[in-house]
């Protein structure tokens, strides 16, 4: 079987823009309001020699803060579970939210490989606002922009790495 690699995170931060860009068909959606997503999705996609599906989390209610906070747990939950490489995403211009910590220390529990990556580090100012993560304990952030696809090998690089 293929390895699952879950895009665990809290909304805003970008999973589905990654999602979409490394899946081989683009079936995610993503939305400007935070919170607003569909249930998960999967794809295949490719790196190198390297096969694997992708797991897009994420709630399909628009949901109020506490709803968020709890589906985010639930979301990192079930990744834990199901994936064998948890990539998670936070927002290199938001820093590291209270959130951001919580799925931190579920993921670190778990003892599965974990990805960090930083995304909306758009300009080098913002990738330097990437070092911060490394607060949270789980390792090497790497600073990535969906949006100006920067950091997307090294990401990639660093997934297949735990396979
Ligand atoms: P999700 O809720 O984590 O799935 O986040 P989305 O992929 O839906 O993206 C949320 C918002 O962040 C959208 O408006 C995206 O266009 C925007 N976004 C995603 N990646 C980047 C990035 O690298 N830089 C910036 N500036 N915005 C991004
Ligand atoms: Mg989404």
């Amino acid at each position: 079987a293929k390895p699952i690699v879950a895009i665990v995170g809290r909304p805003n931060v970008g999973k589905s823009t990654l999602f979409n860009i490394f899946a081989n068909s683009r079936i995610s959606i993503v939305e400007d309001t935070p919170g607003v997503t569909r249930d998960r999705l999967y794809a295949t996609a490719e790196w190198l020699d390297h096969e694997f599906m992708m797991v897009d989390t994420g709630g399909i209610e628009i949901m109020n803060a506490d709803a968020i906070a709890v589906s985010i747990r639930q979301q990192a939950q079930i990744a834990i579970k199901e994936a064998d490489v948890i990539l998670f995403v936070c927002d290199a211009r938001a820093g590291i939210t209270t959130e951001d910590a919580d799925v931190a220390r579920l993921l670190r529990q778990s003892k599965k490989p974990i990805v960090l990556a930083v995304n909306k580090a758009d300009s080098p100012k913002q990738e330097m606002n990437t070092f911060e993560f490394y607060n949270l304990g789980i390792g090497d952030p790497i600073a990535v922009s969906a949006s100006n696809h920067l950091g997307l090998g090294d990401l990639l690089d660093a997934v297949v790495a735990k396979f």
